[in-house]
């Protein structure tokens, strides 16, 4: 496959991968001027209908890769309530008896953003909007690369097909072709771990939820926490719909099985959680499906680049999702590779390490603490080890625990990422 487009650099970018880090990237690629083709390996692009939220500092790089994703973004947004000044992110609460308040998390900056969240699916269509069709390339699974004499990449991919370009990105999800083959692992599971949690997920209609629980526990967002798991439920589709994840601790800490998504008619769940309080079983029991979902996370990787191969999103940093900001990681990613990118320094392919080596400095450290930081949110939520006897405390912890993540100024992380170019 040749592709020849006309831009301001003379070098290429090929993405592996168009989920919503690919897609961000290719977007902030082609803001820069840069020319840019997306393989992706599922016949079109694709998400699953569920709920995401996103932090200020996720929103914020939205703008910045391209002020387009921030208005498609603000267009599906749901509040608390539906809102539009609301601060709150998450309502914490006690998961057993009365649904008594543990922490009310306000995201408290200067966007007032609260809790922001979209469906999947559409957020998604509204990035493949923002490319050319011609740029986007389907049932291309990549198998492995190869760099040319000429110091060019070539792509090759399962159905034999071949592609070039001068960067290769490896936007491929927890999964990472791309990083096996960046880190010479014999598999693409190498460095990934379970986390001993795993979640049931699902979307009710909101008029059911509201007549189960009330207006105020079913249109605002909540956490329940309980021992040994805890229960996330907020509105989506401009309060049409909520979404619901219900995560527990697996006893014996092991996930045995070769695939992570297990199809659940919901009865499991609804054992696991059958001594919870009263919100908790009622919003599950309208959960007629309910796949249960294994929750890995990474390794910290020992670098994000070699030569002019690159890894963004959940293919560099695959997380749990206990702080909502693992996409918004990759969003950060897209906003500061795509600026170095298209910095005038970044003149030709011969630049294109000293790029890469700023992108992983500046983006490899904030990324990985997300990693491990998300962790631990996760094992005081389910109320492990002293969160079980202090719950006041466990309320001081969540005010404090987001504010390094949302207060970050996605400007002075770019002008650090750009001191390091030289
Ligand atoms: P992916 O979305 O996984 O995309 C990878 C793409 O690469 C796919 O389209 C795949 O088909 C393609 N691909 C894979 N291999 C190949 C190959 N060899 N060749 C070509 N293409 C390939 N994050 C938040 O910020 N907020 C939240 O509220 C939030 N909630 C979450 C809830 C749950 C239960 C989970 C599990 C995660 C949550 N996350 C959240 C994290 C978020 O979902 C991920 O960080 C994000 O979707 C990763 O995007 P990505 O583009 O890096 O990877």
């Amino acid at each position: 496959m040749a592709h020849h487009d006309s831009t301001g650099k003379p070098f290429t970018v090929a993405i592996v991968g168009g989920g919503i880090g690919g897609l961000a990237l290719a977007i902030g690629l082609r803001h820069q001027g840069i020319s840019v083709q997306i393989y992706e390996a599922a016949p079109a692009f694709a998400e699953i209908g569920a709920g995401i939220a996103f932090g200020p500092n996720a929103i914020s790089a939205m703008y910045l890769i391209d002020p387009a994703i921030r208005d498609a973004f603000r267009r599906l947004a749901t509040k608390n309530g539906f809102d539009e000044e609301d601060e709150t992110w998450i309502n914490f609460r006690s998961g057993f008896g009365e649904p008594t308040m543990i922490a009310k998390v306000q995201t408290g900056n200067q966007e007032k953003t609260g809790l922001s969240s979209v469906h999947r699916a559409r957020f998604l269509d509204e990035l493949a909007s923002l490319i050319p069709k011609e740029i986007a390339h389907f049932g291309k699974r990549l198998l492995s690369f190869q760099e040319e004499a000429s110091g060019k990449l070539t792509l090759i991919f399962e159905d034999g097909e071949t592609a070039f370009a001068d960067v290769l990105v490896g936007a491929d999800g927890v999964r990472s072709r791309v990083r096996q083959l960046l880190l010479g692992k014999e598999s693409v599971l190498d460095g990934l771990s379970f986390t001993g949690k795993y979640a049931y997920r699902g979307l009710i209609a909101m008029d059911k939820a509201r007549e189960a629980v009330g207006d105020e526990l079913a249109m605002n967002s909540q956490m329940y926490l309980g021992k040994d798991g805890h229960v996330l439920t907020y509105p989506i589709d401009h309060g049409k719909t909520m979404n619901v994840v219900a995560f527990k601790n697996k006893e014996d800490g092991l996930w045995e099985h070769d695939h992570w998504v297990l199809k659940n008619k919901g009865e499991d769940m609804r054992r696991d959680f059958a001594n919870w309080g009263t919100p908790v079983r009622s919003v599950l029991d309208l959960m007629v499906d309910a796949d249960m979902w294994a929750l890995f996370d990474m390794l910290p990787a020992p670098t994000y680049y070699k030569g002019n191969v690159v890894l963004v999103g959940d293919a560099a940093h695959a997380s749990t999702p206990h702080q909502g900001a693992g996409a918004g990681q990759a969003l950060e990613d897209a906003f500061i590779l795509s600026m170095l990118l298209g910095d005038e320094k970044t003149r030709c392919a011969g630049d294109i390490p000293a790029a890469l080596r700023a992108y992983d400095a500046i983006r490899r450290p904030r990324s990985q603490k997300v990693v491990s930081t998300s962790r631990a949110a996760g094992a005081t939520y389910a109320l492990q080890g002293q969160a079980r006897d202090n719950l006041d405390q466990v309320g001081e912890e969540l005010l404090q625990r987001y504010k390094w993540i949302w207060d970050e100024d996605m400007q002075v992380q770019a002008e650090h990422a750009r001191e390091l170019l030289g």
